[in-house]
């Protein structure tokens, strides 16, 4: 399963970065933007499954934060929004340089206040 991959790409990042303080951790947020194909119901379940699997982490928490797809026009020389997987600036130009929008990443990690 896709989502599950990621979830534990996830845990492999924090863990990389944070060790055995990786338990303390009450949050993280993660953003992924509209075109990096992840669905946001769907990694919480893996995140859900993932969780109860794993003893030290369950009392963890995730938020998940979907960014909208900008794109970059060259004539105006802006960003604009993409609706509806339309690339086309509102000045009429079609570009496909995506400014936002595939990105995933961890955007947030919040530990448990030291007792
Ligand atoms: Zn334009």
């Amino acid at each position: 399963m896709h989502e599950l991959s990621i979830v534990k790409d996830i845990f492999d990042t924090l863990e990389g970065h944070y060790g055995a303080r990786v338990e303390d951790v009450q949050q993280i947020q993660v953003t992924a933007g509209l075109l990096s194909n992840v669905q946001p119901v769907l990694i919480q379940n893996a995140f859900d499954a993932f969780i109860a699997e794993n003893r030290g982490y369950a009392e963890m928490e995730l938020e998940v934060v979907v960014n909208d797809i900008v794109a970059y026009c060259d004539v105006c020389q802006q960003n604009f929004p993409v609706h509806y997987h339309r690339f086309v600036c509102p000045c009429g130009r079609s570009s496909s340089t995506i400014v936002q929008g595939n990105e995933l990443y961890i955007s947030k990690v919040i530990f448990k206040q030291e007792k």
